[in-house]
C-alpha cells in the first residue's frame, strides 16, 4: 500500500466515480441543455466491471474509505447495484451515491439491498416553477416522492442545494424548512465556475454570506466546530436545527480536499480546477499506478478553487 501525502498531508481517502455523462434533467449551472447531454440510451454504459477492475486497483494503493457514485445521473446507470455490491465485496467502509432521486422512487430499495449507505439528492428548489429554471424539467414531485421512498427504506439521505443569485435565490427558506420539517441534513452549496460557467460564472454567485443573511430573517444561529476533510460549514440554529455551507468560492476547503476523481472513460483527476484527464489503462504495473496517483495528488489546488472547462455532467459532482 502506498503512503500518498503531500505537503499539506492531504491523501486520496475519498473516490468519486462518474458512471455516465449523461442525465434525465438539465440543471442550468451544470449543463447547456444540449440534445447531447440527454441522449441517455444512445450511448454505449462502461461495463461495471471495468469500474470495478479500477477501483480494486486504485483501493490496494490507497485503502479508500469512501466510493461516491456520481455522474451525469448515476441512476441511469444500467449496472448500479452491481457495481454497489462490487464495490462492498471490496471492503471499501462507505458506499455513497449523488442523485437527482427522479428515478429514486423504483430503484432505491434495490441499491439498499446492494449496499448502499448514503445518499446526497440534489434539490435546489421547492416549487414547481424554480424547479423548471434550475433543472429545465417538470415535476418536483418525482425528487421529492424519491427522497421519501429512500428514507423509507432506511438510506441515509442528504440534501444538496445549488444556490444562483437570480435563480433561485429565494429558495433558501422553503429548501431549509423542507428539510427541517424532515430532519434531513441539507447544505447549500456556492456555485462554481465549472464547463460553461467557467470564466463568468461569478455573475450567479449567491455567496455563503447571503444564504446567511437570508436565514438570519428568520432564525438565530451560531457556528459549529469544522472537521477536517468536511467539505461544508454548519450552523445549528436555537431550535437544535442544523444546516450546512459548501462555501466552493468564497471559502474552498482545498487543503484538506482528500478526493480522489475517475470518469466513465477510466480517466482519474485529483482537482476539479485542473482538467487534465491521466489515463488508466487497468493494466498499470503498481509503480506505473503510483506515478500517476502521484500526478494527480500534484494536481491539487494549495487554497483557490479556480474551476475549469470540464464539465461536472462529465466529471460528477
Ligand atoms: N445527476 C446527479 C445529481 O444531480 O446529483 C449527480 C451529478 S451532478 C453533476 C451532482 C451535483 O454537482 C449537482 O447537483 C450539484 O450539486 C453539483 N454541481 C454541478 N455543477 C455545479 C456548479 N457549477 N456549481 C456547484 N455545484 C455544481
Amino acid at each position: 500500500m502506498m503512503l500518498l501525502n503531500d505537503k499539506f498531508g492531504r491523501s486520496f481517502k475519498t473516490l468519486r466515480v462518474s458512471l455516465l455523462s449523461t442525465c434525465n434533467l438539465g440543471c442550468v449551472y451544470c449543463t447547456m441543455g444540449t440534445e447531447e447531454e440527454v441522449m441517455i440510451d444512445k450511448k454505449a454504459q462502461t461495463p461495471a466491471s471495468v469500474f470495478l477492475n479500477h477501483i480494486a486497483q486504485l483501493h490496494a494503493q490507497l485503502d479508500l474509505h469512501t466510493i461516491r457514485f456520481t455522474g451525469g445521473e448515476p441512476l441511469l446507470y444500467r449496472e448500479l447495484p452491481q457495481v454497489i455490491e462490487g464495490v462492498k465485496a471490496l471492503g471499501i467502509p462507505d458506499i455513497k451515491l449523488t442523485t437527482n432521486a427522479f428515478l429514486l422512487d423504483r430503484i432505491a430499495p434495490a441499491l439498499k439491498m446492494a449496499g448502499l449507505q448514503y445518499v446526497n439528492v440534489s434539490l435546489d428548489a421547492m416549487d414547481e416553477e424554480s424547479f423548471f429554471r434550475m433543472t429545465r424539467r417538470k415535476q418536483l414531485s418525482r425528487t421529492l416522492k424519491g427522497i421519501e421512498t429512500a428514507l423509507a427504506c432506511g438510506l441515509d439521505v442528504k440534501i444538496n442545494a445549488v444556490m444562483m443569485k437570480g435563480k433561485n435565490d429565494d429558495q433558501v427558506l422553503p429548501l431549509l424548512e423542507y428539510a427541517f420539517e424532515r430532519n434531513i441534513p441539507i447544505r447549500f452549496l456556492e456555485v462554481m465556475t465549472m464547463g460553461h460557467l467557467f470564466g463568468h460564472g461569478q455573475e450567479y454567485l449567491f455567496s455563503q454570506e447571503d444564504i446567511l443573511n437570508i436565514i438570519a430573517t428568520k432564525y438565530s444561529f451560531t457556528k459549529q466546530y469544522r472537521k477536517s476533510s468536511s467539505t461544508a460549514n454548519y450552523w445549528q440554529t436555537a431550535e437544535g436545527k442544523v444546516f450546512g455551507i459548501i462555501a466552493n468560492d468564497t471559502e474552498p476547503f482545498c487543503q484538506d480536499c482528500n478526493r480522489l476523481r475517475l470518469d466513465a472513460e477510466g480517466n482519474i483527476y485529483g482537482c476539479l480546477s485542473n482538467n487534465h484527464a491521466i489515463a488508466l489503462s487497468g493494466n498499470e504495473s503498481e509503480q506505473d499506478l503510483k506515478d500517476k496517483l502521484q500526478q494527480a495528488m500534484s494536481q491539487k489546488q494549495e487554497l483557490h478553487f479556480t474551476g475549469s472547462e470540464m464539465s461536472m455532467m462529465h466529471i460528477g459532482g
